[in-house]
């Protein structure tokens, strides 16, 4: 059998009833979309916007794709991304928040979000202070055309042990305390750790798909 389908099929086997997949194929080829669209696959990751407009006008026979934008937005790009994705995992703090409700509501548009939450100081990646993400949590879940649906956090590299599983569990208790159902944890090295945290959707790229094989740099923003 096709490699990309025999992991998958074990990644669904090994994935508790209650957990989604999120298949994050930035950086990997249309076909292999096509090929797990096959498989029932509908829910794809993808971090740059150019790359994924491309493998959208290729993929344009599968209408019932779910798109899910996870890489760094910028306040430029909120308008083209929110035509492009129905889902926003990447919303990383108010401003961006409010832009996006503001331009989606123009747009006639109610994007699925995910808060990326910033648990650990890590000068790579953005996402709300827990504590910001507390105070502002009325104004944010009123705004008016978006669908807040969980949260995302993305754990420092390095990370490991008792610290990561420390890390999934306050994720996931910010998650309870603020009313979302959507615990966005677990990536290819720590998903089994995410799951047994209480994630609700794990992200996988490489232990899905193998190493990438599009150069991103190609689709370098301008
Ligand atoms: C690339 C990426 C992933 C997938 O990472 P793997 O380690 O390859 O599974 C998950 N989440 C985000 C936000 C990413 O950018």
């Amino acid at each position: 059998m096709d490699p990309l389908l025999a992991r998958y099929r074990e990644l669904r086997r090994r994935l508790p009833a209650g957990v989604d997949l999120l298949a994050v194929s930035k950086g990997r080829p249309a076909a292999m979309i096509r090929a797990l669209h096959g498989e029932g696959q509908r829910t794809f990751g993808e971090s740059r916007l150019q790359e994924a407009v491309a493998k959208q006008a290729e993929l344009s026979d599968l209408p019932d794709l779910d798109w899910q934008f996870i890489g760094r937005l910028q306040a430029n790009k909120v308008r083209p991304v929110l035509r492009a994705f129905a889902a926003v995992q990447s919303v990383d703090g108010l401003d961006l928040a409010r832009r996006i409700s503001r331009i989606a509501a123009e747009e006639g548009l109610q994007p699925v979000l995910h808060a990326q939450v910033k648990l650990r100081p890590d000068p790579a990646k953005g996402g709300f202070a827990p504590d910001v993400l507390r105070q502002h949590w009325d104004e944010l879940r009123q705004l008016p055309a978006v669908r807040w649906q969980g949260l995302m956090a993305i754990p420092p590299l390095g990370l490991a042990g008792a610290d990561l599983e420390a890390f999934f569990r306050e994720a996931v208790s910010l998650a309870d305390a603020l009313g979302l159902e959507g615990r966005s944890l677990g990536m290819s090295g720590d998903w089994p750790l995410a799951v047994a945290a209480g994630s609700t959707l794990v992200r996988l790229g490489s232990t899905l798909f193998g190493p990438p094989s599009i150069d991103g740099a190609r689709f370098a923003e301008r």
